[in-house]
């Protein structure tokens, strides 16, 4: 079995800085929020949305949003700049200064849509039913969540990006044989255009029903073999073929009950027993509850992390059982790292935290791993 070279201190480093760029940014937002409930600035927001709003209350629940949301980009405006600086300063950009702010703009504006809808929908509940609020807010909150992944790839993602459905003849032949072989049907295949914004190559499995579809970076149909190119797909296709999306969605749907019931025991006390806020229905309660959304996924971080590792250890699986040559699928592995200045082997400790995939080292030693017992 081959050693994995070690990461270069340039790949060290990127990382490294990527990490705290990551650490800061949740940290100031979790400060964002406790500050302004410690200070009683979010009821002064409060009575600003309503005097502007014409003390009308979705108007003024609007608003407050609104404020937040621009609040907090502010705040984190510096530090998206960084990255970006970063992303130039490592040569994986092709973006310029004015794309950016452009992609920041309409990043706000998605942002802004979504968090007030949101939030309406969820004041409205609370107002409608005081007592189980809880329980509809949940309710309510998975059925976005499934008409969100539905969407994604059709609504979100091109706001962003450009997408064409995949030309080529021979890569769309590999990926039906691959799809027959495991007797399903992904609905389709499409480039997708990152090489106006980054150097990097990625690929992923996307969307719901109808939408559920394989995009492939055009950096990465541009510089793969075929083989390669097909073994990322069978990968793929192996989150397709053992559910990976909506065990994801099943998996979130339990957490998000878990924090509606512990936001309502939050908010009873906030109200009856701290009596920070006269009633439920009080939108300055706003970044409590989401203070405990951030720290309920903080907390369980590391198991998702372990969740989604799982996932993509199933999803090469796939793979090597689908192709004919294990070394395409270590030579990808090997070019997706060099390409986007990946870790090969990251700390224990970060990868447990903080990797959402195994390390490529262990990718490419489960290849092989695979390729030795099952010669011949
Ligand atoms: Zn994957």
């Amino acid at each position: 079995m081959t050693v994995a070279p070690p990461d270069s201190p340039e790949v060290r480093r990127y990382n490294r800085i990527r990490r705290w760029l990551g650490i800061t940014e949740f940290l100031l937002g979790l400060a964002l929020l406790v500050v302004i409930l410690v200070t009683g600035w979010t009821s002064w927001l409060r009575d600003l949305a309503y005097s502007s709003g014409f003390q009308s209350y979705p108007l003024a629940v609007f608003l407050y949003t609104l404020m937040l949301v621009v609040i907090s980009k502010v705040l984190s405006l510096g530090l998206d700049y960084y990255s970006f600086r970063l992303e130039q300063r490592y040569q994986l950009s092709n973006q310029k200064l004015r794309g950016w702010a452009w992609d920041q703009t309409k990043e706000l504006l998605v942002e802004a849509v979504l968090a007030s809808v949101l939030v309406e929908l969820l004041y409205f509940i609370i107002r409608e039913f005081p007592e189980h609020w809880w329980v509809v807010a949940w309710l309510g909150f998975l059925g976005v969540t499934v008409l969100l992944a539905q969407l994604a790839p059709v609504v979100l993602f091109p706001i962003f990006y450009k997408f064409e459905p995949l030309q080529d003849e021979d890569l769309k032949l590999r990926l039906i044989r691959l799809g027959e072989r495991a007797g399903t049907r992904v609905r389709g295949v499409y480039k997708w255009h990152l090489s106006e914004k980054s150097k990097k190559a990625n690929a992923a499995l996307t969307g719901l029903g109808n939408t559920r579809r394989i995009i492939l970076a055009d950096t990465l149909l541009a510089d793969y073999s075929a083989d390669e190119i097909e073994a990322i797909l069978a990968h793929e296709l192996g989150h397709h073929v053992h559910r990976h999306i909506p065990k994801g969605i099943a998996l979130q749907t339990v957490i998000t009950l878990i924090g509606f019931w512990a936001a309502n025991w939050a908010l009873q006390y906030a109200v009856h027993r701290w009596h920070m806020f006269e009633t439920l229905s009080d939108f300055a309660n706003l970044p409590l509850l989401a203070l405990i959304f951030v720290l309920l996924s903080f907390v369980l971080m590391p198991a998702l992390n372990a969740f989604s590792r799982y996932n993509e250890r199933q999803a090469d699986r796939y793979a090597f059982e689908n192709i004919a040559n294990i070394s395409s699928f270590v030579s990808s592995m090997n070019k997706l790292a060099d390409q986007n200045l990946a870790e090969r082997t990251p700390s224990r400790w970060v990868e447990w935290l903080l990797h959402s995939h195994p390390a490529i080292a262990r990718r490419i030693a489960a290849a092989e791993g695979w390729a030795k017992a099952h010669a011949g």
